[in-house]
């Protein structure tokens, strides 16, 4: 029987998820954080592992990785051929992908609207942040990933930083993004 209702309207609204201003990033799906392996050298010694020389040393060792470490990077720098990049911020897609803030904003649109939620102006340079590292993940890895961490590289952790810099200059670190 029709009560005039449309189909929308008996749709059972999705409870909205708690937000969670901390979450883990997903998917680290190579080199470090073998189980067990010690990797806190990473943090005094930059030399070691990073190789693209445009890292910074970060406050965990597991942040501290070069794109040069991560293999889907690695695949988008061409590493191997002639046309290979020094690092991963040398690709010209980086900066519209993770640091264009119409390209950005309009991903949280998306993000927002999925979770028939609006979109609220103006964006908070945390919010535009945590969606940069997202948007470098999918860029890279295709998908966020649920089970296992994804590192984002300390170089791409960086720049995003500067460009969408924290008031208090504080960081979470790579466990800022779901
Ligand atoms: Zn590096
Ligand atoms: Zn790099």
């Amino acid at each position: 029987m029709n009560h005039g209702l449309q189909p929308y309207q008996l749709e059972p609204r999705r409870r909205r998820r708690r937000r969670r201003d901390v979450e883990e990033i997903e998917g680290l799906d190579n080199i470090v954080a073998h189980e067990g392996e010690d990797i806190e050298w990473r943090k005094v010694n930059k030399e070691e592992w990073c190789q693209c020389g445009r890292c910074e040393l970060m406050d965990t060792a597991v942040e501290c990785l070069c794109c040069r470490e991560i293999e889907n990077v690695r695949a988008k720098m061409n590493i191997g051929s002639e046309n290979e990049m020094a690092c991963i911020l040398d690709h010209f897609e980086f900066e519209f992908v993770c640091l264009h803030p119409a390209v950005i904003r309009t991903a949280l649109v998306a993000r927002t609207d999925i979770r028939r939620d609006s979109i609220v102006d103006p964006i908070p340079n945390e919010t535009f942040r945590l969606q940069a590292y997202r948007q470098f993940t999918y860029w890279v890895h295709d998908r966020l990933g649920k089970a296992v961490r994804r590192v984002i590289p300390a170089c791409v952790v960086n720049k995003i930083r500067k460009d969408f810099p924290s008031i208090d200059g504080n960081y979470v670190g790579f466990k800022e993004v779901e």
